[in-house]
């Protein structure tokens, strides 16, 4: 901070650096008549030894200037927290600077009541207070440098005339040489200031950047989290999820004693057909008929279409009988069979898909393990019967499996 411009009653240190909040959280400070309280209490005990020496006079005057310099505080001091919110605009530093400038003269004044004509106990007296008060003054001016030093300079001429007068030549450089201690202690005081209010503004900059990295990196991690369930070529999703969702829903149905039903459907004769046109549209036909199946699945609640593998999918159906199952696995053989495969250059018209079910009637939930191999067996039932069918696994007879066409 520049010099001149510190010591500029108006200035308030730090002001371009520092956040709407501290200023005012300064200004609350500047405001507090707390230590006016204190200091007019310095001044009143002065003021009693001055009477009860003699100089009644002189200690009535000076600590009713005092206290009417206590009152104005405190008026002030009200007035700055009735404000508005937010209201900081320079008035309040206007009258901050009058009202302290006006404190500075009245202390000044008490004091040089008491230096003049007064016993020598009472001059020692009102100059310890006098140094304590300036003390304090100083230890607050880092916020507002420029008002404070005049406040000091107040008192300690007016003291110092006083002294003066009364033949006391010593106090006026002694005065002098208290206030160039004094303003090298507010210069000082500034500078930690200053200081402080870059580590503080470093400090935000930095909180508000780890919290906006962390928004970041927990975006990031729900993003991973998820594309760590979805397979990347369908966008379905993956066998980790499906291990995990028909872990749950076999224990939700066991613990329910509800339904529960899983499909495994096969791409029929898929190999020949990447081989025939190429690995390429073999990606392509997978996303189409994925969509095909995700489209028919996707209108129940709570089921879930997962790409098992290579060209297999698997469908976890909680909660549905068998007929409603098998009725969701004939919309699926349809849709894929229906699905065009034009958009993919010299491929076939159609593919098709076989399905293997099993179905648990409620209470009769069994192991995960043992619901893929009955649907695996299923699919490779429906494989043998000759494909683009459903064939149903049967709990009663195992080895029955129904086929659909
Ligand atoms: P089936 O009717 O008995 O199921 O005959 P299939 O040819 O479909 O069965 P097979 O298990 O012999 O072949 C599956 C083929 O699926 C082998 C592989 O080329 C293909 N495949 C597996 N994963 C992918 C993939 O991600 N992309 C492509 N383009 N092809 C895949
Ligand atoms: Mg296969
Ligand atoms: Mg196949």
């Amino acid at each position: 901070m520049r010099f001149l411009a510190m010591w500029n009653p108006f200035t308030i240190v730090g002001r371009e650096i520092a956040s709407e909040r501290q200023i005012e959280d300064t200004l609350r400070e500047l405001f507090s008549s707390k230590p006016h309280i204190l200091a007019a209490f310095g001044v009143g005990l002065a003021s009693l030894t001055a009477g009860l020496s003699g100089s009644v006079t002189a200690g009535l005057l000076s600590a009713l200037v005092v206290l009417a310099c206590l009152g104005y505080r405190i008026y002030i001091e009200q007035l700055f927290l009735a404000r508005g919110p937010g209201a900081l605009d320079p008035r309040w530093i206007r009258l901050f600077v009058f009202g302290s400038l006006l404190s500075g003269f009245g202390w000044g004044l008490s004091a040089a009541m008491l230096m003049y004509d007064t016993s020598p106990g009472t001059q020692i007296i009102t100059v310890a207070v006098a140094c304590a008060i300036m003390q304090g003054a100083a230890g607050r001016a880092y916020m507002i440098p420029g008002t404070a030093f005049i406040n000091i300079a107040l008192v300690i001429g007016q003291m110092s005339v006083a002294a003066f007068a009364d033949g006391n030549y010593v106090f006026l450089p002694a005065g002098l040489l208290y206030s160039a201690f004094l303003a090298s202690f507010i210069m000082q005081m500034v500078n930690n200031r200053i200081r402080q209010l870059r580590a503080e503004q470093t400090a935000d900059r930095l909180l508000s950047e780890i919290i906006e990295k962390n928004e970041l990196l927990r975006i990031a991690n729900e993003t991973l989290a998820t594309k760590a369930y979805e397979d990347p070529l369908t966008g379905l999703a993956n066998r980790r999820k499906f291990d995990l969702v028909l872990a749950e829903t076999v224990t939700a149905a066991r613990q329910d004693r509800s339904a529960i039903s899983l499909m495994m459907i096969d791409v029929d004769h898929f190999k020949p057909f990447n081989d025939t046109y190429g690995h390429q549209s073999g990606d392509e036909c997978l996303q189409l008929l994925s969509r095909a199946i995700n489209d028919v699945v996707s209108g129940f609640d709570g089921a879930l279409v997962a790409r098992y593998g290579g060209e297999e999918f698997v469908v976890i159906l909680p909660g549905e009988n068998e007929t409603a199952a098998l009725a969701m696995a004939e919309r699926i053989r349809v849709a894929v069979r229906l699905t065009a495969l034009d958009t993919l250059p010299n491929a076939p018209p159609r593919q098709t898909v076989s399905i293997g079910l099993v179905s648990c009637p409620p209470g009769s939930a069994t192991s995960r393990e043992e619901m893929l191999a009955a649907a695996d067996a299923a699919l490779y039932e429906a494989k043998k019967q000759g494909r683009n069918r459903i064939c149903v696994h049967t709990r009663s007879d195992p080895k029955l499996l129904k086929a659909l066409p």
